[in-house]
């Protein structure tokens, strides 16, 4: 990956971005030039082992911990980010940038199998979340600046045996439409970024090498995404050069459903 430096200067919180996707993203968002906001849910090694590889590529970033999908997650991850800002970059203006709705669990079960439980948790997690930690965050986001929902092909189709979580990501979606707009007096851009099947440990079915193979056959380059794939889209998105951008439903899925 080149560094642009396009992000010099700001300042980045990326949800979930300890693994995965939220890795990727982060580790790009430094390597542009952002003091990231690494957030964990469980995983403070895996947290500590992203800030140490920021660190190693010349970046900075710090680790905040917020578990998500119980009552006032929100508040425990901006009191973190606050808390944490104010210690690791104490000349740093507080507030932020860019903030990237990582984070998110999937729940590989067909209706008659959804318990209420699974419901409310998975919509806990994916809906409910974000939404409360963007309205808190609001007063912290700097004018013209940046939010980047994760969501997923799954809202553009009917992927078998998700259904609660592609509406969870449906939901999602809608957020981003609704809020693009509230905001566009403070020219502040909300967009969506949508990845397919992509190589992480959100689905360990994909170990399975049958179902690799079938689920890398959807995209129109025959393969599997990678998380660098999904990270430097949401660094152009969150980039000067998408100003022009803003309630939109970003496919990077390397083209599924092309061919149907
Ligand atoms: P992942 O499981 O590696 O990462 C998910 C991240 O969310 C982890 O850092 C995890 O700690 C965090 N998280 C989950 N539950 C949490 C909780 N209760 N509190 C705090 N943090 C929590 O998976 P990933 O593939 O990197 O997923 C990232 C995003 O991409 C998710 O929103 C996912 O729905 C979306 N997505 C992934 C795929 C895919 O195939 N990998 C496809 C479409 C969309």
């Amino acid at each position: 990956m080149t560094a642009t430096g396009r992000h010099q200067g700001m300042t980045a919180l990326v949800t979930g971005g300890s693994r995965g996707i939220g890795r990727a993203v982060s580790r790009r968002l430094a390597r542009d030039g952002a003091l990231v906001a690494v957030h964990y849910g469980h995983d403070e090694a895996a947290a500590d082992r992203t800030v140490k590889e920021i660190e190693t590529d010349g970046g900075r970033a710090f680790a905040i911990h917020a578990e998500l999908g119980v009552r006032a997650d929100a508040a425990t991850l901006w009191s973190a980010f606050d808390r944490e800002l104010a210690t690791h970059a104490p000349d740093t203006e507080p507030g932020l940038d860019i903030l990237v709705n990582n984070a998110g669990i999937t729940l590989p079960r067909t209706i008659e199998h959804v318990t209420e439980e699974d419901y409310d948790r998975v919509f806990a997690i994916n809906t409910k979340a974000p939404f409360f930690i963007l309205q808190q965050g609001l007063r912290r986001l700097r004018d013209g600046g940046r939010i980047i929902n994760i969501s997923s092909a799954a809202t553009r189709f009917a992927y078998p045996g998700i259904i609660a979580y592609s509406m969870t990501k449906a939901a999602l979606d809608h957020l981003t439409l609704s809020l693009a707009l509230e905001l566009a007096p403070r020219n502040i851009t909300v967009n969506t970024v949508a990845p397919g099947f992509t190589e992480t440990e959100i689905n360990p079915t994909l170990k399975n090498p049958q179902i690799r193979q079938a689920l890398s056959a959807h995209s129109a380059f025959g393969r599997l995404g990678r998380p660098a794939d999904i990270a430097d889209v949401v660094a152009f998105v969150a980039s000067e050069d998408a100003r022009w951008v803003t309630g939109q439903w970003l496919d990077a899925t390397g083209g599924v459903g092309l061919g149907l």
